[in-house]
């Protein structure tokens, strides 16, 4: 080829990279010591697909900072072995993330499955928390503590964790109306501090019992050990609803005139989103040093009632094995017919709670179904349209039959009992119509099983109907409604006329 291109051809050869160990291989916990990280962008994203329906850009810029973050931790680990003065002196922009989007669709569910594919711990908490309190660093440097909490103590894994802050929109200056926000602006500075580089002690000041313990060791030591987490490979994503940034960010544009109409918006799309700068975080209200330290933007864009119909059908983490599993715990086999899942879609869409609108829209249909149906005796529920459309008249209708069919069963067992009764004794015990209907409704009064009842109702017959036999000879006895309510006398009565002659008999 080189002789009929000259040099101008280069050969690209693709080695394939050698990876450690297969995902199997892989030990079944990370561990600060012995920490592996080999994921390329492409198995992030395949992780990812398996739970979260549509954000595909939201999942392949997720999987490229997840994987340019680890590496970085891989190599400044190696370094640190080889040449730990370069290791330290090695300058690195981290990848942090700001996940702009609106509520409910995925944000954290996305860094969620990320921490579990790597095993990292993973910590969540809503920046609002930390203005309130007023108490700003302490707060904030909590997060930090919660990674080695959630590491079982493993300080080394804790510092490969994943700290993820939502609302941090409510943290902007501009959104405060009075003027500028201080605490804030302030909550921006700790954690920018945090996201930077810095040691956080292990133990806080508030912690009374920790540093009472200190000052244990103190005394005993004459020293204290000094125990802290560095942030320094502590992946933070933040994220927020931003809902003044489209507007904002539209009308930008509009006055550009660079073609875009400023039309009155709520949430942004990767269309908008291509166009906001660090200067529109900025107007909207943070200090640009914090919006500095969040290079990897990108945004999870509304889901639409078709979007929730996927995420039903096709999620891994769908809210349909939740409910089989609920309904299962109380032997009844539920399913969906599509046509209701649309239908359930698009009420949870009218929520505006993205994928939170399911649940919503589950919890109200179903409620009453797990109450009224739980030890009902059906076993099969099937999720239509019509049950969709009208719950009440159709779980009415479900729990008529039901209770006709709990019947049936109920009189099935006392028919079993009599059969039982009559092989064990010789003789034939039978109930009649109306005797079965009083059992039916004795073993729900009284909440016993039927054979149960039946044992205890009938427990003396055994020995008076056998007397009976000897005495005439009869053999077959037929109980009625007076039997069951009051056995003993029924009984006696039998047993009395059987010696003598005359009068009714009752049981023939
Ligand atoms: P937020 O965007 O407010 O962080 P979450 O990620 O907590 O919302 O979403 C709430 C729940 O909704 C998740 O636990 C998940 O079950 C479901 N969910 C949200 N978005 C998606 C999605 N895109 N695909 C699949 N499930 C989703």
């Amino acid at each position: 080829m080189k002789s009929n291109f000259g040099d101008k051809v280069s050969f690209a050869t693709f080695a394939q990279p050698e990876r450690a160990e297969t995902e199997e291989e892989k030990p079944a916990r990370q561990t600060g010591e012995r920490f592996v990280f080999d994921f390329l962008p492409r198995d992030i994203k395949a992780h990812l697909d398996r739970f979260v329906i549509k954000q595909e850009e939201a999942k392949k810029v997720l999987s490229i900072a997840v994987c340019d973050h680890y590496n970085h931790v891989n190599y400044i680990r190696r370094l640190e072995v080889d040449d730990p003065k370069r290791a330290e002196e090695t300058e690195y922009a981290k990848q942090n993330v700001i996940l702009v989007g609106p509520t409910g669709v995925g944000k954290t569910y996305l860094i969620k499955h990320i921490a579990d594919l790597i095993k990292v711990p993973f910590v969540k908490a809503d920046a609002t928390k930390f203005s309130e309190t007023g108490y700003v660093g302490g707060d904030v440097e909590d997060l930090v503590r919660e990674l080695v909490h959630k590491a079982d103590g493993d300080v080394g894994l804790a510092q490969f964790g994943i700290i993820y802050i939502d609302e941090i929109d409510k943290l902007a200056s501009a959104s405060n109306m009075v003027g500028r926000d201080v605490s804030g602006r302030g909550v921006q500075t700790t954690l920018l501090k945090l996201m930077e580089e810095t040691e956080v002690p292990l133990r806080s000041a508030n912690d009374l019992q920790g540093q009472l313990q200190a000052a244990f060791e103190f005394q005993r030591r004459g020293k204290i050990k000094r125990e802290t987490i560095s942030t320094r490979h502590i992946l933070f994503v933040v994220s927020g609803a931003f809902e003044r940034l489209k507007s904002q960010v539209s009308k930008r544009l509009a006055q550009g005139q660079i073609g875009f109409k400023a039309e009155p918006v709520q949430v942004l799309d990767n269309e908008i989103f291509k166009h906001v700068t660090t200067g529109d975080f900025v107007e909207y209200g943070f200090e640009p040093e914090f919006i500095g330290r969040l290079p990897v933007r990108v945004v999870c864009e509304e889901l639409s009632a078709d979007d929730l119909y996927k995420i039903m059908k096709f999620s891994e983490g769908s809210i349909l094995r939740q409910y089989e599993r609920a309904f299962r715990a109380y032997g009844i086999e539920i399913s969906f017919e599509d046509a209701a899942l649309l239908l359930i879609a698009n009420a949870a869409a009218q929520e505006k709670t993205g994928a939170r609108g399911l649940l919503t829209v589950f919890e109200r249909l179903f409620r009453d179904y797990k109450y009224y149906l739980a030890g009902s005796g059906l076993s099969q529920l099937r999720v239509t349209e019509e049950l969709v459309r009208e719950p009440q008249r159709v779980l009415d209708r479900l729990m008529a039959e039901g209770q006709q069919q709990e019947k049936q069963t109920l009189r099935q067992q006392a028919i079993l009992f009599a059969g039982r009764f009559s092989r064990e004794h010789s003789l034939e015990l039978q109930f009649d119509e109306a005797a079965l209907d009083r059992l039916v409704e004795r073993t729900e009064a009284e909440r016993m099983k039927m054979n149960d009842l039946c044992a205890h109702l009938f427990k003396d017959f055994q020995f008076g109907l056998s007397l009976i036999k000897k005495n005439t000879g009869r053999n077959k006895f037929i109980l009625d409604q007076g039997a069951v309510d009051a056995p003993d006398k029924f009984l006696s009565q039998l047993v009395l006329q059987s010696y003598g002659p005359g009068g009714e008999r009752p049981g023939e």
